[in-house]
């Protein structure tokens, strides 16, 4: 079997509802030739994507960043964050973007990415918002500065999002990165295709309906797959805590909406996945 046979781009094993097995989830995913990237959410869980990568000679990557809900106050996850001491005392203020600390962990060889980063107009106040901009426009600058693509996540945000992204067409990287669990609309997705972007897809696409289009319109060439576990469990393991070996529930479906078989789909978004995150640092030229 070819290693690895698929490549789930967005996942959190580093979360603490990995705590008691994680290494246990992250072998089976390595024994069934899934890769994976573990996505940093805060300063906790970047330190601790990076540490999780260095456990493993090959296969576990990790991108740094502070996630858009993290900027504003009163948000806790305990399947993300656990009870720890942090979590408490970040509930109670939110997170300043600290741009050393991001950038120290983001010249580490195994980050392959910054994020996740953007903009989540979920339930907010005009103020995050601000707030959430300008942390995200620090984070565009870290992935110039450090040659790295972008994790972005975004909800209900994609106008801002285009707009923000067009104002930094020059610094983005080639490729500029993905936006993982895509929900915009085929516009959306033409005006992100246009500055490069791929677009991540997971276990939602096994249990609604609403996102076939998006996946019929979006080439292949395109799209990669992620579990966003512990998150959004696939199809038929929903009720369970969803685990990067699932992905191969999400390739099986995107082969179905796609009509390709099963081995295309998982060759074409592998490859896709070590062409935006396992490239050498050499090869994304800044500016183009
Ligand atoms: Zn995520």
């Amino acid at each position: 079997m070819p290693n690895p046979e698929l490549f789930d781009v967005h996942t959190h094993t580093q979360f603490a509802a990995f705590k008691d097995d994680q290494d246990a989830v992250i072998r089976r995913a390595l024994d069934a030739g899934v890769w994976m990237v573990n996505v940093g959410t805060q300063q906790d869980t970047s330190a601790a994507a990076v540490e999780t990568a260095h456990e493993y000679a090959e296969g576990v990557y990790a991108t740094v960043g502070l996630h858009p809900v993290h900027t504003e106050q009163s948000y806790h996850d305990a399947e993300e964050l656990g009870d720890s001491v942090y979590a408490k005392g970040f509930t109670s203020r939110g997170e300043e973007f600290d741009y050393e600390y991001y950038k120290k962990l983001a010249q580490d060889p195994k980050v392959v990415g910054i994020g996740e980063c953007g903009l989540d107009y979920y339930r907010l106040s005009e103020d995050t918002k601000i707030k959430q901009r300008a942390v995200f426009e620090r984070q565009i600058a870290l992935a110039h500065e450090v040659k790295k693509p972008l994790m972005i996540h975004c909800r209900n945000a994609f106008a801002d999002l285009i707009m923000i992204l067009n104002g930094r067409r020059e610094t983005l990287n080639a490729p500029p990165g993905i936006i993982h669990f895509f929900t915009g609309t085929t516009d959306d997705a033409k005006s992100l295709m246009d500055l490069g972007f791929s677009f991540s897809f997971g276990g939602v696409i096994t249990f609604a309906r609403d996102y076939d289009e998006v996946v019929r319109y979006i080439p292949i060439e395109r799209i990669v797959l992620e579990t966003d576990a512990p998150y959004i469990t696939p199809v038929p393991y929903r009720g369970k805590r969803n685990e990067p070996t699932y992905v191969a529930e999400v390739a099986k479906k995107l082969a179905e909406i796609k009509a390709l078989s099963y081995e295309t789909t998982a060759q074409m978004t592998t490859g896709n996945a070590r062409n935006l995150f396992l490239r050498h640092p050499d090869l994304l030229q800044a500016g183009q």
